[in-house]
């Protein structure tokens, strides 16, 4: 896909595709109809751009629609200006929630004021105002299931035992790496270590050698999560108003995740403020897994939650680059569709392919982590062919031809 300027962060905000192209079309169609080709919303030109792209019958695709749809329904981001991805992505899926949800709260009401007007007719038969109920419900419901999370956040009054509960719907998981593990790192670098060079095509034996002698010691990525679900003491100044005690009291406070989306993804947090206010950016390495993710630990066992195992494999992985986080540059890592083992970088008009000790290597800002499947390479591919029929004059209007 050709890149457009800011676009470099949102191109390759990955995964929606297989059926979630399909649900969101029942959702465009009828804008669709409406206004012919116009940018009426940003689930119709996601779903016209992955018709196009699924096509396969053209070399370059430039996502025009969609960027114009981002710009116009999202004006923060309008401009070629340093965007942030993390940002980007908590608006682009928080927008695509807020459509789907208008829609199956229009139709809903719209199969109400039908039921009222024609009190005699059953509603159980199939009519256009229920099929389109159903529709935008499922729609909505799909898109949730896909990508919002949520966490839930539990604190214990230490006198009263009452415990309250809040919780939290996520787009992504933001976790921060630990001031203790960041300071553990600042120290080795200063002692001249070096991370050790993995085993991938820039390495060789001497090097291995050499850097395994200092090797600094990556915080990983497990270390993250669990900084974020420790349990935390509320006392002194931040002691907790109980409402059964009526007072202040100390008290215990976690959070931890009762639902997990069908895409997760994780929000590594590399800004830190110094005392005068000035963000800069922490480059450690963060050690990922790139498949079988277990995040039974980070979860409320009590609800919500299967009993079965739940596990992650990553696809794809967007990096920052540059000293800053207000400058830099934007490029991501992608785990081919077709062939799972092969991962793909994408670096604005260039791409390559990357041996997965490179891509474990990178020092990741998103990642897309999803939910274990068991579709084939070759039903995938057959499902993106069914759906990919690009003939409507909207997603010729994405195409570049080469
Ligand atoms: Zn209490």
């Amino acid at each position: 896909m050709d890149n457009k300027g800011s676009s470099s962060s949102n191109k390759h905000i990955p995964q929606l595709r297989r059926q979630t192209s399909e649900e969101l079309y029942e959702h465009a169609k009828s804008k669709e109809n409406k206004k012919k080709g116009t940018a009426v919303s940003l689930c119709y030109e996601i779903h016209s751009l992955l018709r196009v792209l699924w096509s396969g019958k053209w070399g370059v695709v430039t996502p025009n629609n969609l960027v114009f749809g981002i710009w116009r329904f999202i004006p923060w981001f309008r401009s070629y200006r340093q965007q942030d991805a993390h940002e980007f992505f908590n608006c682009f899926i928080d927008r695509v929630n807020t459509e789907l949800l208008q829609e199956s709260k229009k139709h809903t009401n719209l199969a109400k004021k039908f039921k009222e007007n024609n009190p005699r007719i059953n509603l159980n038969i199939s009519t256009k105002y229920v099929e389109h109920q159903h529709v935008a419900k499922r729609t909505f419901e799909f898109a949730k299931k896909t990508f919002i999370g949520s966490t839930r956040q539990k604190v214990t009054c230490s006198v009263c035992k009452n415990v309250s509960v809040t919780d939290m719907e996520f787009p992504s998981l933001q976790v921060n790496i630990p001031l203790h593990l960041q300071k553990k790192q600042q120290r080795q670098r200063k002692k001249g270590g070096k991370r050790g060079s993995r085993k991938g095509k820039r390495g060789n034996n001497k090097e291995d050698d050499d850097a395994n002698k200092t090797k600094i010691e990556d915080c990983k990525l497990e270390d993250c999560i669990r900084h974020l679900i420790r349990e935390e003491k509320l006392e002194g100044d931040a002691k907790y108003a109980c409402d059964h005690c009526k007072c202040h009291q100390v008290a215990t406070k976690q959070v931890k995740i009762n639902a997990l989306p069908q895409i997760l993804v994780i929000n590594i947090n590399r800004a830190r403020w110094d005392l005068r206010g000035t963000r800069h950016k922490i480059k450690d390495h963060v050690e990922f897994p790139l498949k079988n993710l277990d995040l039974s630990y980070a979860c409320w066992d009590d609800d919500d939650i299967e009993e079965e195992k739940v596990l992650y494999n990553l696809s794809s992985i967007v990096s920052h680059h540059g000293g800053g986080l207000d400058k830099g540059h934007y490029s991501a890592l992608c785990l081919d569709a077709g062939d799972r083992n092969t991962w793909m970088h994408f670096n604005d008009r260039r791409w390559s392919i990357e041996e997965p000790e490179e891509v474990e290597s990178s020092q990741a800002y998103l990642l897309f982590y999803e939910i274990n499947t068991n579709l084939s390479s070759n039903e995938i591919e057959e499902y993106t062919q069914q759906v990919a029929k690009p003939n409507r004059s909207s997603d010729i209007a994405n195409i570049a031809f080469v």
